[in-house]
């Protein structure tokens, strides 16, 4: 009888640890992000919901051809998940965790782009989609979770109808709405430098001038603000009076750079472009 009321007693103390172990996680929570539609900008595809989805609340996104159709994601946050369970279950999937409980779940992917750990923005590409796993055909499954309990999809504004089947249009189109480049040019060309000059590119990025006293050093890089995560062209100059011009110029995911180089007491020119937005400088900032 005593050991008995003891176990009672344990128990009793072990439901209510866990009661309130729920109600701080609740309590951590806030408003969702502004989640957007996992597809680049102008991309339709139909949203299919149904009784017995496992979890219930998930999206199958689908559309003919969709096999190696990049996948983005729907908000910023840290992939915290690339995995891969072969051909059960998700297959080939990703997660990201949005913070404030939020996360997101990508799978049947065919092809994975991020790592874990990766910070990525509203809008990087983090994937393709696929038939990897347990699928009948291809297509994205897709849930948002708060907490780890699957919630009724929400994108770009919209509730996802619960059941059935609908055509959504992606305005995951880049360039604000919660998004952003997660690269600031102190990451890029290094803890030394610091900003003397910048230049917008019309909304398309922004070219950054730097310099670190220390190394008598300038560093010029471009942070792209459009197609974040995606391969896209964009290029970042320095020329220092009297010597060579430095470009670094191809299809980058975030930022062209860090090009450096010396030029205490030098003027220099410096300039970059993103898609066909483009500046170069006069020879200017002779002092340092
Ligand atoms: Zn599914």
């Amino acid at each position: 009888m005593k050991l008995r009321k003891i176990a009672a007693a344990v128990g009793a103390i072990v439901v209510t640890a866990s009661a309130a172990l729920v109600s701080a996680g609740a309590g951590q929570a806030s408003a969702a992000p502004a989640f957007k539609m996992p597809f680049p900008c102008g991309y339709t595809a139909t949203a299919a919901t149904w009784q017995g989805h496992s979890p219930e609340l998930s999206v199958d996104w689908q559309k003919s051809g969709i096999t190696g159709d990049a996948v983005l994601a729907s908000a910023g946050g840290t992939v915290t998940r690339v995995a891969d369970t072969g051909n059960t279950s998700y297959g080939k999937w990703i997660e990201i965790d949005h913070g404030g409980g939020w996360t997101t779940r990508y799978a049947h992917l065919s092809a994975q782009s991020v790592s874990q750990g990766q910070k990525v923005s509203t809008g990087t590409k983090i994937g393709s989609a696929g038939a990897s796993g347990g699928v009948t055909g291809p297509h994205l499954h897709y849930e948002q979770l708060l907490n780890g309990a699957d919630q009724k999809v929400v994108v770009d504004g919209k509730s996802v109808p619960y059941y059935g089947k609908t055509d959504f249009t992606s305005k995951n189109c880049g360039g604000g709405g919660g998004g952003g480049n997660p690269y600031t040019p102190k990451e890029v060309c290094g803890s030394g430098f610091s900003v003397i000059n910048e230049k917008g590119l019309g909304g398309a990025g922004r070219v950054y001038l730097m310099y670190n006293s220390g190394t008598g050093q300038n560093c010029v890089t471009t942070v792209k603000n459009t197609k974040i995560g995606s391969k896209s062209p964009a290029s970042a100059l320095l020329e220092v009076q009297g010597g060579d011009r430095k470009t670094d110029k191809g299809e980058f995911s975030y930022y062209a750079g860090p090009v450096k180089q010396q030029a205490a007491g030098k003027c220099v020119k410096w300039g970059g472009s993103v898609g066909d937005k483009s500046f170069t400088s006069a020879f200017q900032h002779c002092g340092s």
